[in-house]
């Protein structure tokens, strides 16, 4: 099998997203599956959807590009702003997109009007974390000018949270939030179909004690992908962390004297520090380097140590005699190594089906004379 590879076991994406739902589902809060991180990985969107997202979102076009071509019709977002350069695409394949630009607003208008469409705006609030986002004493303004452009429809607000700032948003933000959607409606009147309330950030507070009012939709990438919190990195109870591993080959091995007189890296600190080496008998080398993952997110297998790496090499110490040449080693990832990864030329993605695969469009008929490539 080749290496470096990602396997990802659809099941568990499928169970992650399909926990966060039937969570927030008595809040009324709907999950939007954010497949950013996986490049629109279409097999990853089918299993967040399988869960019950109820339409998914994206950064780029590119990504959005490729779950539309492997035949996902779902309601996709765009949930960068656009590029002005990009309008004419993201109005042929996004049902919405988030804004904060009236040029870019009316650009999409333009567009959708030449396609003979209508595009959903979603105006993103800047509520804190110091990213996108209009400032809320400018959203009623900008709304009201959304309202009379022809092919654009005012769908909704949102905001996003710790992202930049890496704070989590208190319930007196989300209260704000929710404020805002009421002062908009009062102002122009439309009835504001999605209030959106931000990341996986926001999960303690949505799923808290307190009231979480209009805010009806929330954009989940990490939560569903890899179990976690963001801003804290714990483990979201019933969540599986495992649903991606990424496997790398053993190139050189060799009883080499210990301990090495080398600076080690601690990957949970992120930073470089020195380790004693006690009980590190082998020094392995790896066909994986920084060329293809973030080395400082992955976590080691039981019984192995970071010692380093460069572009294409990862150097790892191990006390285990198993690991021999050609041995294949599986780490865990965090977000960071995930997103690099992921889109890592060399690495080829491997998901682990556990239902029937959905039949593409471009393959439906006489599919058993087609040979795979
Ligand atoms: C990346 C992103 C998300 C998803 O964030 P996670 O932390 O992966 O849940 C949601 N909204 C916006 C605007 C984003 O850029």
């Amino acid at each position: 099998m080749n290496c470096p590879r990602i396997e990802v076991d659809l099941s568990k994406i499928r169970r992650n997203t399909q926990t966060v739902a039937r969570r927030l589902g008595p809040r009324e809060i709907g999950v939007t599956g954010v497949t950013k991180a996986v490049c629109g990985h279409p097999a990853i969107a089918q299993a967040m959807l399988d869960g019950g997202a109820f339409g998914l979102a994206d950064a780029r076009i590119n990504n959005v590009q490729r779950l539309r071509q492997a035949g996902i019709t779902c309601p996709v977002t765009l949930i960068r702003t656009p590029m002005l350069s990009q309008v004419d695409e993201v109005v042929q394949l996004c049902e919405a997109s988030y804004n904060t630009e009236i040029a870019v607003i009316a650009a999409l208008a333009s567009a959708a009007i030449r396609k003979d469409k209508v595009h959903g705006i979603i105006l993103m609030v800047e509520m804190g974390d110091q990213r996108d986002g209009i400032l809320p004493e400018n959203l009623a303004d900008i709304a009201r000018q959304v309202m009379k452009m022809p092919g654009a429809v005012l769908k909704g607000i949102g905001a996003n949270f710790a992202c930049l700032s890496r704070i989590a948003p208190t319930a007196s933000q989300m209260a704000s939030l929710y404020d805002l959607a009421n002062e908009i409606e009062g102002v122009c009147g439309p009835f504001l179909k999605t209030v959106s309330g931000g990341n996986s950030a926001n999960l303690p507070w949505a799923l808290g004690s307190q009231d979480t009012g209009r805010i009806n939709d929330l954009r989940l990438g990490e939560a569903i992908l890899l179990g976690v919190e963001p801003v804290s990195g714990d483990r979201i109870g019933g969540m599986h962390t495992d649903a991606f591993t990424l496997i790398a080959e053993v190139i050189e091995t060799g009883e080499k004297p210990a301990p090495f007189p080398i600076a080690l890296v601690d990957p949970t600190l992120a930073k470089l520090r020195i380790v004693p080496t006690n009980g590190v008998s082998t020094r392995l080398i790896l066909a994986m380097g920084h060329q293809d993952t973030d080395v400082l997110g992955l976590s080691m297998p039981e019984g192995c140590i970071m010692i380093g790496a460069t572009s294409d090499h990862l150097l790892i110490g191990a006390n285990r005699s198993t690991l021999r040449l050609g041995s294949e080693v599986r780490f865990q990832m965090n977000y960071k190594a995930l997103m690099h990864a992921m889109a890592a030329p060399d690495i080829e993605v491997k998901p682990l089906y556990d239902l029937p695969v959905k039949q593409p469009r471009q393959i439906q008929g006489k599919s058993e004379h087609l040979t795979l490539v």
